[in-house]
């Protein structure tokens, strides 16, 4: 368990952002059975008020994007297309991509363009 101290506000953001766009895609693209997405390395209650539910597939790329960023090697991290240390990859990679593309669009058409100040990748 990592402690509060070790998380950077910009990690923090980052973090923010995963969660929120990953759980935005899942929302507007996937039916089915969700769960309440669960992560070991921090306590997700100090990132977000609300539930995050998600499909597995989601869940397995969230707990990817998130773990990937903990472990960033890079301080200030780069934008994640513009890193050399390209941590996505293949299958994930894909998905990132997806998923940061329509819930980018998804906050443009509500007028959230604020949340696209922490573009991913
Ligand atoms: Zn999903």
């Amino acid at each position: 368990m990592l402690r509060k101290a070790e998380i950077s506000n910009k990690e923090k953001a980052d973090i923010q952002t995963l969660m929120k766009f990953v759980g935005i895609y899942c929302r507007e693209n996937h039916d089915g059975e969700k769960v309440s997405f669960s992560f070991k390395l921090i306590d997700l209650k100090e990132f977000t008020k609300r539930e995050i539910l998600l499909c597995p597939d989601c869940h397995r790329l969230l707990t990817y994007g998130l773990t990937m960023r903990m472990k960033c090697p890079h301080d200030p991290k780069p934008m994640c297309k513009k890193c050399k240390t390209q941590c996505y990859h293949g299958e994930y990679k894909a998905k990132i991509r997806e998923v940061m593309k329509f819930s980018g669009m998804y906050l443009v058409k509500h007028g959230r363009v604020d949340m696209l100040y922490h573009y991913l990748v």
